[in-house]
């Protein structure tokens, strides 16, 4: 049985006994899913193996994919970590709370193995969220709180989408309502002064390098349009240092966030190039018996009129932000309408329209078609 608890973000003091109540499960070795700034995490005891073993069953996620562990203030980085560099600690100060990762070296001991995948390093940090805050400082514990989908599916940004995907296989959920990022967390590892994004998110790389002075990070399409794909050595080719090979994140490795369809991303300098080629792959795929979709943007939409069998916006084409949040649950919306062929209209990698592009291009299995 999934417990569901309904918290009100704005007034967590008046939930007190429901979040007292999901932070004794996790106390106990339980999984609870609650809400963060980005998506869902599914929770558990960073230190009880047990418990830990438990979120990568619910899951089905890869033994190898190490989880973020989420603390409630700053000041518990030193039960992880005893070596922390001055940019890290400056990265810290400008975007905690708040929805960028730090990988650290670890305190030996101080983490399930199974949290960090046997690594040296553990990935830590702060959320911006009120519930979360509250549920973890109840917890007394780190928290580690991959996304709460199974493996492979779109990230939840609603309890719906949690239950979705895990109702009966963990303990508990604290539904605070939609997520507001809409995207994970940007992962960062910090090698003698250079940040290396691992995994871009939140925080974009405009926002990082206005904190550090060198930030690595690799453009998503460049990278697809070479065929790199994620392989480490042909992708170190493709960041914007020559000399340094950059830090592995296991997760990357893996397509995620795909819906059932078959989703091509499709590229181009010009608008009207764009929505012709997808035209005619509609036409063709609804030839063929496809159940056809497009995600394309409010001001595209008419674009695709009577051509596709389900259009979804994820909102204005000015605004990343938006196309941040509303992604998964896009995503998510061609699996209710059993869409079979999707095709997705790529975005500038400005801002955290990086983020959208990388998990966009994942839940493609880089299918992506340059036009
Ligand atoms: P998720 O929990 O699904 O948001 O994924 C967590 C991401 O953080 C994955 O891409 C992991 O590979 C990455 N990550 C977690 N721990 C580490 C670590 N110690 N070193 C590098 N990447 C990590
Ligand atoms: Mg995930």
């Amino acid at each position: 049985m999934t417990k569901v608890w309904t918290v009100n973000p704005q007034q967590v003091e008046a939930a007190d006994s429901e979040l007292q109540e999901a932070a004794r499960l996790i106390r106990e070795g339980k999984r609870v899913a609650f809400p963060t700034e980005t998506v869902y995490g599914l929770g558990a005891d960073a230190r009880n193996a047990e418990a830990i073993a438990g979120i990568f069953t619910a899951k089905g996620r890869p033994a190898d994919n190490p989880l973020i562990v989420h603390l409630a203030h700053r000041s518990q980085i030193s039960d992880l970590t005893d070596r922390l560099d001055e940019t890290s600690c400056r990265l810290m100060d400008a975007f905690w709370p708040g929805p960028l990762t730090l990988v650290l070296p670890a305190k030996p001991g101080a983490v399930a193995a199974s949290v960090t995948a046997g690594l040296p390093t553990v990935a830590v940090r702060v959320p911006d969220h009120p519930v979360a805050l509250r549920l973890i400082e109840a917890a007394g514990c780190p928290v580690a709180a991959p996304s709460a989908n199974r493996s492979g599916r779109p990230s939840p940004t609603r309890a719906a989408h949690v239950l979705a995907d895990l109702d009966g296989r963990i303990d508990g959920i604290v539904d605070g309502g939609p997520t507001g990022v809409g995207v994970e967390s940007t992962v960062v590892e910090v090698v003698d002064g250079v940040v290396h994004v691992l995994r871009p998110g939140g925080v974009s790389a405009e926002q990082l390098r206005r904190v550090a002075s060198r930030v690595l990070v690799r453009g998503e399409l460049s990278a697809a349009r070479s065929g790199s794909g994620d392989s480490a050595q042909q992708s170190a080719s493709e960041w914007q240092a020559e000399e340094e090979a950059p830090p592995k994140s296991p997760g990357m490795k893996y397509t995620h966030y795909a819906p059932q369809g078959r989703l091509t991303v499709v590229s181009g300098e010009a608008a009207d190039r764009i929505s012709a080629w997808i035209s005619g792959e509609l036409r063709r795929a609804k030839e063929k018996g496809e159940r056809t979709g497009v995600l394309t943007f409010d001001e595209h939409r008419t674009l695709y009129s009577s051509k596709a069998d389900v259009i979804v916006s994820v909102g204005s084409i000015h605004s990343p932000e938006s196309m941040a949040r509303h992604l998964y649950d896009s995503l998510r919306s061609f699996d209710e309408e059993k869409v079979t062929v999707i095709f997705a209209e790529a975005i500038e990698e400005q801002g955290i329209g990086l983020a959208v592009m990388n998990r966009l291009l994942k839940a493609a299995g880089n299918r992506v078609m340059f036009v």
